[in-house]
Formats: C-alpha cells, structure tokens, sequence
C-alpha cells in the first residue's frame, strides 16, 4: 500500500521554475503560456547565467526546473544544466514535450539531470493528440523509451480537464510499462489559452471538472497508480472541513521566471501583469505595488483570493451566502509515496 500524505510547502528549500523561452513545437490547447504576459523572447545563454546567479543556492536548497515552451528547443540546454550543475543548483528537472530536440538525451548525462518530465494528455493517441496535436504521443512515448533507455529517470504530467479524466485510470499500467517512476496528475487552469481561447475549429480549451468529479476520480485512481509501485503527486484544490488555509505566497519560495523578465510567486497570477520581482539589466528587483504580494495577505471565507478572483465557478455557496468549502492553495500537493 502506498502511503499518503499532504505536502505542507517546505520552508527550507527555494524552487525556481526557469522558463527559458515560450516557444513550441506544439500548440497545446490548454497551453498556459501567454505570450502577451510572458513574451516571445529566447533567453540568450548570457542572460540565463546571470539570471540564475541572482538565484544560486546560498544558505538554503534551490531546486531548478528548467521549462519553456518547449525547453529542448533552447540550442544551449546543455550547457545551462552543465552551468546549473557547477552553480550548485539542488534537484534538476526538465520539463519536456518529448521531442527532445538538438539530440538533448546525448549531450547530458543521468547524473546531471534528475528527471526529465514529460507531458502526456492521455493514455492513447485517441485522447492525447486531440489535446496536443497529431503524432504528440507516439513522439512523447519514444522520447520516454529513449530517455529510460539512456538510464534518465522520467517523470509524468497529466493536465486533467473534463476530455480526458475519464481515461485516467488507463494511465497507470502505461506508466508501469514506460518505467515512469512519479506520476504528477495537474488541474487544468484558466489561464493561458484556456482564458483566451485563439478561436478556429477544434481549438475551443477543454473544460475544468467539477468537484464532485475530481474527488469522486482522481484520489482513488492515484492510489491505484501508487499501487503499481508509481510515486503520485495531485494537488488538493478543495480543502476538508477544518482543514487550515495558507497562501505559499506568504510561508515558502517559489520563483517562476519569464524570459520577458517577470518574476512571479504564484502560477494563478501568470496571466496578468502582477509580477512581484522583475529582472531590470539582469538585476532582481521588487515591483511597486499593488502586485501579487498585496494579494497574498489578504483573508478571504473561500480561500485563496487569485482562485476566487479568476476561476470563481469552482466555488459553491450555501444558502447563507458562506461558501460550502475552501479553496486550496495550488501549490498544495497530496503525494502517494510508492513503499
Ligand atoms: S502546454 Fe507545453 S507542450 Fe503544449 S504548447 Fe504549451 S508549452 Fe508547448
Ligand atoms: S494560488 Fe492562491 S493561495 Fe496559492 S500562492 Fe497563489 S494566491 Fe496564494
């Protein structure tokens, strides 16, 4: 059996979630990258240095993740892993589509990357590539084969929405064979494509889930999935009754950088220009209120104020005007740790 627990946002480590350029290959239709908000700049490796120095670990642990867009499509990721590396940068992820562009699985090695996570709507091309694109999931799967192949440990995202959660079960023994070892099941957003549709036929952004869909589907298939010996990471979105709120904004580090220089705490505040920190000539600097910060302090019956102000549809009310439950903090993980 699988144990279970919440994962509290840690205080002792800092996670920077780099994105060096927005470009891609694909055109997801939920894709979250705004390029009004973010830009459509590729970081020169120059500028990624000096960027990264402003964050390099000192007294506490920096995990780094290094994403775009498509990240592999950045000619110099190797040398910025190798550089993250002698920065000494604690775990390091790349998060990929799979393509694995400019031959990225023969210019690092396994003891310079922790994981490569790949990202996979689906357990079949049926359901993925309709979400993804054409031939996204056999290029994503032979990117998995390869990179297991190479002895890179993998990873998984699952972006749920109402196209694709009835398939998730299906997911677990396609994990089990690929040699996935964590299994990161995302709530789709509104934020990026899915809040600005482009519009045109079979572009329309899938739909988030109800809540009685996601507790009655996504806590019993993790378990499922963790039974197989899968380590599953799911957020918790709806707090239980009791349960305390907190704002990561408020108790613990999280950096997501944009190549346009924006520098955000909160993933929910992406699609709007809220950006507490902003690199000015490659210096980190505090933007003026009123930005995200002013936000995070401020108490709300629903929970968190960013889910309240931008996806209030997720929320239910009594009859006495108080809301029926409170809205977690996105960043709030329940994780199934595979014994
Ligand atoms: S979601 Fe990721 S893979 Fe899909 S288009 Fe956006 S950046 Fe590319
Ligand atoms: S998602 Fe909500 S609770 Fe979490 S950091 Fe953002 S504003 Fe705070």
């Amino acid at each position: 059996m699988a144990r279970k627990r919440t994962v509290a946002f840690s205080r002792n480590a800092v996670n920077l979630f780099f994105h060096l350029l927005t470009r891609c290959n694909l055109d997801c239709r939920h894709c979250y990258i705004n390029p009004d908000q973010h830009g459509t700049a590729t970081l020169p490796l120059a500028t990624v240095r000096r960027w990264l120095e402003a964050f390099q670990p000192r007294s506490r642990e920096t995990n780094l993740v290094l994403l775009g867009g498509e990240p592999t499509l950045h000619r110099d990721l190797a040398h910025i892993i190798r550089l993250a590396r002698e920065m000494r940068f604690g775990s390091l992820t790349v998060d990929t589509n799979g393509y694995l562009f400019h031959d990225i699985l023969a210019r690092v090695t396994p003891a310079e990357v922790d994981y490569f996570s790949f990202s996979l709507d689906g357990p079949t091309a049926e359901i993925n590539d309709p979400l993804r694109g054409e031939g996204a999931f056999d290029a994503c799967v032979d990117g998995i084969r390869r990179a297991v192949a190479q002895g890179f440990a993998t990873s998984l995202i699952y972006t749920v929405s109402r196209a694709n959660i009835d398939h998730l079960d299906r997911m677990g023994p396609l994990l089990k064979d690929l040699g996935i070892t964590r299994f990161f099941i995302q709530v789709i957003g509104l934020r990026g494509r899915s809040a600005h549709p482009s519009g045109g036929p079979g572009t329309e952004p899938p739909e988030q889930v109800s809540r009685e869909q996601w507790l009655n589907v996504i806590p019993p298939t993790a378990a499922r999935v963790a039974d197989l010996g899968i380590s599953v990471t799911y957020p918790k979105v709806f707090l239980d009754p009791g349960e305390p709120f907190a704002c990561a904004g408020l108790v613990a580090e999280n950096y997501f950088v944009f190549p346009n220089g924006r520098v955000y705490r909160c993933p929910l505040c992406e699609d709007h220009p809220l950006h507490s920190l902003v690199f000015s000539d490659d210096r980190l600097v505090a933007m003026p209120p009123i930005n995200e910060q002013d936000l995070f302090a401020l108490t709300i019956p629903e929970g968190c104020v960013m889910n309240r102000l931008i996806q209030p549809g997720n929320i239910e009310y009594r009859p006495d005007g108080r809301p029926a439950y409170q809205i977690a903090c996105c960043l709030l993980k329940e994780e199934l740790r595979a014994e």
